[in-house]
């Protein structure tokens, strides 16, 4: 163990929320985590409305607002099952420069649930922007994606549904799909443009910065 994983651990064991605590997490696990590599089994329909799968979808839903993430996906909160939830705000929309928004094609979309989602390439065109992951805090990476795809699956009522996404939606129903199959963007991205977000910071503040694994 290196010097600095043995301090890092040493802050960690200051926390006062320390202790076990059991999946579905309220936090967001990290790179690393065995669960984020893993292929996440199918959810079998007759179970969709048990209370066990609607407790995932609820801390889904929850921890992606907590985040004030676009989506989430099952094994992000230690969950190995073939799930996830999207939705952009005009709130989000907002928080970032308007250029940019138009620029990616981030338009408002309206929360949804995908159980056992599948994916259909409407658009091969592969379009390169910078994306995140809250499952890898504080990078960030040019990754390309589909322009265009078609999302189908299972609703939280185990209703059957379909939706056309492009640009930025498409791009995070893409990035979660990936999260079931076990695959992070770092296996995708373009190598040499990944980046620590407070670079810049780490140099101003002479290294006194740190990357906070829960929500700012
Ligand atoms: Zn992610």
């Amino acid at each position: 163990m290196s010097l600095l994983r043995k301090t890092l651990n040493w802050y960690a064991r200051l926390s006062t929320a320390r202790g076990k605590s059991l999946p579905p997490y309220t936090h967001v696990v990290q790179i690393g985590d065995p669960t984020l590599r893993r292929v996440c089994e199918p959810v079998p329909l007759e179970k969709i409305r048990t209370d066990e799968i609607q407790t995932i979808i609820k801390k889904l839903n929850y921890v992606m607002n907590k985040y004030h993430s676009v989506g989430m996906s099952a094994p992000q909160i230690g969950v190995n099952l073939r799930i996830f939830v999207m939705r952009v705000t005009a709130l989000q929309i907002g928080s970032i420069p308007l250029e940019r928004a138009k620029m990616i094609g981030m338009t408002p979309l309206a929360h949804a649930v995908y159980i056992n989602p599948e994916i259909k390439v409407v658009d091969y065109q592969k379009v390169v922007h910078t994306e995140g992951c809250e499952s890898f805090k504080g990078y960030s990476a040019d990754v390309p994606r589909y322009k265009a795809i078609e999302v189908s699956g299972y609703n939280a009522k185990g209703e059957p549904t379909k939706e056309v996404y492009k640009d930025w939606g498409a791009r995070i129903a893409q990035h979660e799909v990936d999260h079931l199959d076990g695959k992070l963007y770092v296996d995708i991205m373009d190598r040499k443009t990944l980046h620590c977000l407070c670079w810049e910071e780490v140099n101003l503040s002479k290294g006194k910065v740190t990357i906070p694994f829960t929500p700012e």
